[in-house]
């Protein structure tokens, strides 16, 4: 791929913390990032198309499943180094960030509640990006509310029969396996029960296909199980142990979207200081504040985030910090891209400049994997109980 528009230097995730290792896969990132032309990122968001070609490309840069041993086809990496990758991929709204995102979200739950076979089927070619993988467990009627799913699976023969809808599923139109959660029935503990589903199982379909405001190109869209065949041996973890699964996956997906949206607020505030240089001099003085303020915020997100992504490589994985870091790096994303929008002017609301898709792409980090509202009932429960 040809190099174009070199990053511009603004402070962005250069400390002089990070390891060697970790600065290899943020220059690899990086590269991989500024190579890919303004023009694809635009396509891939106007047209609303999924680029498989740069989610494969990804992987043989060892990017599919980087902070997964090498046992079953990861890179070893850690998971600061996952955050790197995700930063420098939301900075250039990289067309297959969201996917990558949840392709890795869902090797997690396999590689920690897996069978041997269920790894070796299924991390080995996810690794090489010969399968992707998209995370079902939000419903028409819960969203939020985990507890009211309603997808339903009982047990006949050597088969789970399942029956129901997910919905909003980035990647599921694309995908060749889902990790799907479903109430199981008819036996004598009934819950929330984790599966893995391929898509041509028989009884699997994708359903309504969403031309959302943001987060476009990531094929997302409703999958639909009617009387759908799942093999017994494609069960994920013990019965009723779906929640436990689910937020094995969500607990390190929260931190990946906060290295995104860090990403995206550093993006904009690229985009806002390109913005202000453009304005007659005797204008400029008038944005200091803005800027130095603005900066501030996309730093503190970024420490947040990093100081999640520390905790779970020291095996200390802290939910709570987590939260914090969404909150702020999605919230900081939201308000540097309006911000730059602002100052930006009409040129800011260019469909065909990143600032735009930076905006719209934004608002979805504070929705998707438990709401910002969410994440402040977890913390404050933490702290009041
Ligand atoms: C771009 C995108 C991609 C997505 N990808 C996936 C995916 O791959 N897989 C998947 O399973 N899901 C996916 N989702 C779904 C996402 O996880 C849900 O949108 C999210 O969990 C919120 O659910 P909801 O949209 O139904 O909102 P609701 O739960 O209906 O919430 C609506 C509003 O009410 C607030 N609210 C709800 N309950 C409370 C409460 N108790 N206290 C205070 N406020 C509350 C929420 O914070 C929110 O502001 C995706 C969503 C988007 C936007």
């Amino acid at each position: 791929m040809l190099k174009t528009e070199p990053s511009p230097q603004t402070r962005g995730n250069q400390f002089s913390l990070f390891t060697a290792e970790q600065r290899k896969w943020l220059d690899k990132a990086r590269a991989f990032a500024d190579a890919i032309p303004l023009s694809d990122v635009i396509k891939s968001d106007s047209e609303n198309t999924f680029r498989r070609d740069l989610f494969e490309a990804a992987c043989k840069e060892g990017m599919g499943s980087l902070p997964f041993p090498t046992t079953y086809g990861g890179s070893g990496g850690d998971y600061v180094s996952f955050c790197l990758v995700n930063e420098e991929f939301g900075r250039r709204c990289v067309p297959i960030m969201s996917s990558l995102g949840v392709h890795v979200l869902c090797q997690e739950p396999i590689y920690r509640f897996g069978t041997e076979e269920q790894k070796k089927k299924y991390l080995v070619p996810s690794s090489s990006g010969k399968y992707l993988a998209a995370f079902g467990l939000t419903e028409p009627a819960a969203g939020s509310d985990t507890a009211a799913i309603e997808t339903s699976a009982r047990l006949v023969g050597d088969q789970y029969i399942l029956n129901g809808t997910k919905t909003f599923i980035t990647s599921g139109g694309s995908a060749d396996y889902y990790i799907v959660m479903a109430r199981l029935t008819e036996v004598d503990d009934p819950g929330i029960t984790a599966f893995i589903v391929e898509r041509n199982f028989p009884g699997f379909e994708i359903g309504q296909k969403f031309d959302m405001l943001g987060m476009r190109g990531y094929a997302t869209c409703e999958i639909v199980f009617s009387d759908c065949k799942v093999p017994k041996e494609n069960l994920l973890g013990p019965h009723g142990a779906g929640r436990k699964v689910a937020l094995s996956s969500l607990g390190k997906g929260r931190v990946t979207i906060a290295a995104q949206s860090t990403g995206w607020a550093q993006g904009a505030l690229e985009g806002a200081i390109a913005a202000v240089k453009e304005k007659p001099a005797s204008e400029i003085s008038a944005f200091y504040h803005l800027i130095g303020d603005l900066a501030a915020d996309v730093e503190a997100g970024r420490v947040l985030t990093y100081q999640a992504a520390c905790k779970i490589d020291r095996g200390d994985q802290d939910v709570i910090v987590a939260a914090m870091a969404k909150i702020k790096a999605t919230d900081a994303a939201m308000r540097v891209s309006t911000e730059a929008i602002t100052i930006a002017g009409i040129s800011g609301m260019d469909p065909n400049k990143l600032l735009e898709r930076i905006f719209r792409d934004a608002k979805a980090g504070q929705i998707y994997e438990g709401t910002n509202q969410i994440q402040r009932m977890l913390i404050a429960r933490s702290l009041l109980k």
